[in-house]
């Protein structure tokens, strides 16, 4: 893993792919995520991290919009000052 940080666009891409499986309130990457091919059906998914349900869209938007914030090194957007 620690190669892969090396290469900016590399890592870039495979962060991108974990979006809709990581816990988009922990950051985890939980058990009971969607995972492989059979993942790429499901819908939503109970986390057993945080023991919420996360719809696959709605979660990678939020872990998508966490990424850009700290990318942005900013904890929130003017608005939600
Ligand atoms: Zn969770």
């Amino acid at each position: 893993m620690q190669r892969l940080l090396k290469h900016g666009a590399w890592l870039e891409d495979v962060s991108e792919s974990y979006t809709t499986q990581t816990c988009s309130d922990g950051g985890a990457l939980p058990d009971s995520r969607p995972k492989g091919v059979a993942g790429l059906g499901i819908r939503s998914w109970v986390c057993s991290q945080c023991g919420g349900v996360h719809d696959r869209d709605v979660n990678a938007a939020k872990n998508i919009l966490n990424k850009f914030r700290s990318r942005a090194g900013h904890g929130m957007t003017n608005a939600e000052r």
